[in-house]
């Protein structure tokens, strides 16, 4: 992670003390650093030019006076020198000093020494403040319920272009450098840290669209599934009849964010990625109850306004009939009396099972209430009827067993064709329904059309 490491780096730099002098030829001193003015309560001006056994910090020394100009003139013959003490700071507080003493030469000739004390009594509180952000980093990374990777160029590259090549070259230059466990755990697979980026996730068609939007937007999201080895059955779903299905991928959620160094040049990105799928099905769940009706499973009479207003004004402006069309099972009472209401539930799903498999995608299905469905069908008008015709023969044609029992039924039709003069939904099912009471009354199993009706017909009910 380089930003982190060089965010770490300025965090040392600043915390740590480093005090660093030069001792002139004539033992005077040439050069103290920041640090180590701070340390001695001194301006530069004061010190310049002082002999270095007359330097506070010097008298500050306590007993370590005689080691310290020892250890000078031992650089000045030219050895490096190394050794520890403690130090008094102008504020009187101790501080344990590792000195390094180096001769500095110009040509052949030592002309000075550098002498640098490292405060190793702050280092060891640097220390501690670094341990503490690892902790705090591994508790961000390992513990967390999210993955989380990093990819990384080896170099800062500057973005010049987001043409498809480039996108593609850039990524084929990442190289995965950090990955917590949670990551691994969510993809079910060691990763190395070669791993491609298209190996990571292979169910996403175009990676390299998500990464351009992050690179011209500094970040971006997608969605996709990892496929599971089992099928997983929702127990409480099952229970309760909402959403049964099984499942066997888990639905994953990927924010990439891209890293620009201070000059603004792209080094890489990190992403968080979230493993949703309960959520994912609990919104399916959700929509299943706002739109389905939960014993056959089809649209119900709410959702079927809804799609059906929508798909209206589609075919109005595509030029395209549609039909509204009401069936009612015919004596569905008896079905409940004579094979008990398990059986009359039996027979609402297969009928709704089959009408909806039936009409496919050239309509909407839904239950309107009780025995009642209706339709809207996208197709020319004359085709509706004789497909709705087709329908009534197959309801009749069907054998619907439960338990012992072997149960046949028929059902009347209503159809109300909308060669685009009207759009209102509710004229439309109203109408259909006229046409539907006129086919009861007149011998059931058969399909009426509201404009074939007498005019009285039209009127009634
Ligand atoms: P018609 O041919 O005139 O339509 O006669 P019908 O018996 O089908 O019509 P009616 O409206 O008299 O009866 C409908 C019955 O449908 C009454 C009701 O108990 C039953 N029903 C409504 N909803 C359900 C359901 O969810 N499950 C079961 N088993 N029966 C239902
Ligand atoms: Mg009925
Ligand atoms: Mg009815």
């Amino acid at each position: 992670m380089n930003s982190l490491t060089s965010f770490e780096s300025r965090f040392v730099i600043d915390e740590i003390n480093l005090y660093i002098t030069v001792i002139a030829g004539d033992h005077t001193i040439s050069f103290a650093n920041k640090q180590l003015l701070n340390f001695s309560g001194v301006h530069f001006e004061n010190i310049n030019h002082l002999p270095y056994w007359e330097l506070p910090w010097w008298q500050n020394g306590m007993a370590n006076q005689n080691q310290l100009m020892f250890a000078v003139e031992r650089a000045f013959f030219g050895e490096t020198v190394r050794f520890d003490a403690t130090y008094t700071k102008y504020d009187n507080t101790l501080h344990e000093i590792d000195f390094l003493l180096k001769p500095l030469y110009k040509r052949d000739e030592i002309v000075s020494v550098i002498a640098m004390g490292y405060n190793i009594s702050d280092l060891v509180k640097t220390q501690k403040a670094l341990t503490r952000r690892e902790r705090q980093l591994d508790a961000f990374f390992e513990f967390s319920s999210d993955g989380y990777f990093f990819f990384l160029l080896d170099q800062p590259i500057e973005i010049t272009r987001t043409d498809d090549a480039f996108i593609h070259e850039l990524m084929s230059h990442q190289k995965l450098t950090f990955f917590n466990q949670q990551f691994e755990k969510i993809l079910n697979q060691e990763l190395s840290h070669q791993t491609v980026i298209e190996t990571l996730f292979p169910n996403v068609k175009d990676l390299s669209v998500f990464w351009r939007d992050m690179i011209l937007n500094g970040k971006a999201q997608f969605d996709t599934t990892i496929q599971l080895e089992e099928t997983y059955y929702d127990e409480e779903a099952l229970n309760t009849f909402i959403l049964d299905e099984p499942y066997d991928c888990l639905y994953i959620r990927v924010t990439l964010v891209a890293i620009f160094d201070d000059q603004g040049a792209f080094e890489g990105n990190y992403a968080v990625v979230r493993e949703r799928t309960q959520e994912v099905r609990n919104i399916k769940r959700l929509e299943f109850l706002a739109n389905k009706d939960p014993l056959t499973k089809i649209n119900n009479r709410r959702s079927f306004y809804e799609k059906a207003v929508e798909k209206i004004e589609v075919c109005q402006n595509d030029q395209m009939d549609t039909s509204v069309v009401m069936i009612d099972i015919d004596f569905f009472k008896r079905i409940n009396d004579t094979f008990g209401h398990d059986a009359g539930d039996t027979v609402l799903y297969h009928f709704a099972t089959l009408i909806e498999s039936f009409v496919g995608e050239r309509g909407i299905v839904a239950r309107y209430g009780g025995e009642e469905f209706v339709l809207l069908l996208m197709c020319p008008f004359d085709e509706a009827k004789t497909f709705m015709e087709a329908l009534r023969i197959k309801i009749s044609e069907m054998i619907v067993r439960h338990d012992d029992d072997q149960i046949t039924l028929t059902a009347s039709i209503g159809i109300r064709g909308n060669t685009r003069q009207t759009d209102n939904i509710d004229t439309l099912t109203a109408e259909a329904d006229k046409a539907l009471y006129y086919a009861k009354n007149h011998g059931r199993n058969r399909v009426a059309v509201y404009a074939d009706l007498p005019e009285e017909a039209k009127h009634e009910r």
